[in-house]
Parts: structure tokens; C-alpha cells; sequence
């Protein structure tokens, strides 16, 4: 039995939001993108088997508490500056889930002379969402896609594979409203075949999207490879924490 993202989405809004507020769980500064100052937020409409933040995705009530806008801010501005970083982001779970409070932060880091990278499924991205996000000059999407083909994405998520096509709409918005923005995708069970469909599907988004793609792989952490082998699904490709190649950091 599959689920479609926007329900779970629109009833997870409930729990993660509150007013202007948003549910997190952690503040850090994490060694991506050479450093980012970074929030994890409580919250996802997917379910990816390899999924690392699972405890936040599966417990919404439990995990985090609300944070306004401001006290997102101003901690993410206090580990960037204690760490000389020039980027934030919010990580954890899904950073568009609750678009008034993401727009406010957004706001905020647009006076500052941070730049924002913008981590999601995209599958709550339309076309109103993209030109929402269009005035932000220092914010860069990166859209990433679970899987290469809608069976794949369905395989990996258990979302019904017709929403896979939300993922690479999402794109298409961003780059239509002319919001900065490039496709990831995990592409650690993908066949060659697959790897191609989607890069031909890239292409008819955009000609030579398809070379913007970035490519990424499962990491093994504990909870991760035991989700795999309970789903009895072998990545082909994976990587130890401490044995993440340097070119994928
Ligand atoms: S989209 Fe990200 S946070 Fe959500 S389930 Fe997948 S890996 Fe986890």
C-alpha cells in the first residue's frame, strides 16, 4: 500500500507547525559543502528506506521543539560565526514543510550576507512555492530526487510512484520562476538504464540539466544498514561515515 506525500504532508503541518514556529531538533555545524552552519527540522512526507534522520521522521510529537524564525537565525548566525562559515541550511527532515515559517528565516538570511542552500524532495514545491521563493537571491534548491524512475522512487520512499514526477516538477518551477536551483539524486540502486532515463528526463526539463546533476550515495550509518536489510534492499554503491570520498563532501 503506497501514500501520497501531499496527505502526509498536510497532516504533519499540524504537528511541526505551530503559528510562525517550526519543530527542530539540533543546531550544528556540519563539514558539507566545506561547512555549513545547520538546523534540523522535525518533519517529512516521505519515507526513504535509507533515510539517516529516521527517529524525527517517525516521531514528530516526541522529537524537537518550536522555534520562531529569529531563534532560528540567530543560532545558525552564532555557529556560523563561532566557526567562520558563509552558509546555512536546514537539514534533519523536510525544510519546505511549514512555508510561512521557512519564508521568514529566509528573510532573515537575505539581510545577512549568508548564503542559503535550500535541501529538499521538492515534492512540496508547485509552481506558487517556486515564485514564493523567487525573491531570495542568496538561497540556492537543491532538488533531491529518490531514485531515478517512478518505481524506483516508489521502491525506496514507499510513496505512490506517481509522485515521483513532483520531484522533477519542482525543478522545472524553480528554474521557471527563476529561482537558483540543480537536481541530486540517490543513486546508490539505480541500474545504468535508469541512471539514463532520468538524465534523458532531466534534458527535456531543461537541455543540459541532465550535466548539472549531482550524484548521491547512501552512507552506512547503524540505523541505516539496519533499515536496508529489514526492507532486504543491497545498495550497490555506499559509503562508511568516515570513508565519504573527499569529491562528494
Ligand atoms: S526525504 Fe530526506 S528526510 Fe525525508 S525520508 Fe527521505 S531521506 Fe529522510
Amino acid at each position: 500500500m503506497t501514500y501520497d506525500p501531499l496527505k502526509v504532508a498536510a497532516q504533519l503541518e499540524r504537528i511541526v507547525t505551530k503559528e510562525n514556529t517550526r519543530k527542530y531538533y539540533r543546531f550544528r555545524a556540519d563539514r558539507w559543502y566545506g561547512g555549513i552552519a545547520t538546523a534540523d527540522c522535525v518533519g517529512c512526507p516521505l519515507r526513504c528506506v535509507f533515510c539517516w534522520s529516521d527517529f524525527p521522521r517517525d516521531h514528530p510529537r516526541k522529537a524537537g521543539k518550536f522555534y520562531t524564525p529569529e531563534d532560528v537565525f540567530n543560532r545558525l548566525d552564532s555557529i556560523a560565526r563561532k566557526r567562520n562559515l558563509a552558509q546555512l541550511r536546514i537539514s534533519g527532515n523536510e525544510p519546505t514543510l511549514g512555508k510561512e515559517h521557512l519564508l521568514k528565516v529566509l528573510t532573515l538570511v537575505e539581510q545577512s550576507n549568508y548564503s542559503f542552500m535550500l535541501e529538499t524532495s521538492g515534492v512540496l514545491i508547485d509552481e506558487e512555492y517556486a515564485r514564493s521563493l523567487a525573491p531570495f537571491k542568496n538561497v540556492h534548491v537543491r532538488v533531491s530526487l529518490k531514485g531515478t524512475t517512478p518505481e524506483e522512487f516508489s521502491k525506496l520512499t514507499g510513496a505512490s510512484p506517481r509522485t515521483f514526477k513532483l520531484q522533477l516538477d519542482a525543478i522545472a518551477h524553480c528554474l521557471d520562476a527563476g529561482v537558483s536551483a540543480h537536481p541530486s539524486a540517490m543513486l546508490s540502486f539505480s541500474s545504468r538504464e535508469n541512471i539514463q532515463k532520468l538524465l534523458d528526463q532531466l534534458e527535456s526539463v531543461k537541455p543540459g540539466l541532465s550535466r548539472e546533476l549531482e550524484k548521491e550515495y547512501v552512507i552506512l550509518y547503524p540505523n541505516v544498514i539496519k533499515r536496508l536489510k529489514d526492507a532486504g534492499i543491497k545498495p550497490h554503491t555506499a559509503y562508511r561515515p568516515d570513508g565519504v570520498p573527499l569529491e562528494l563532501i
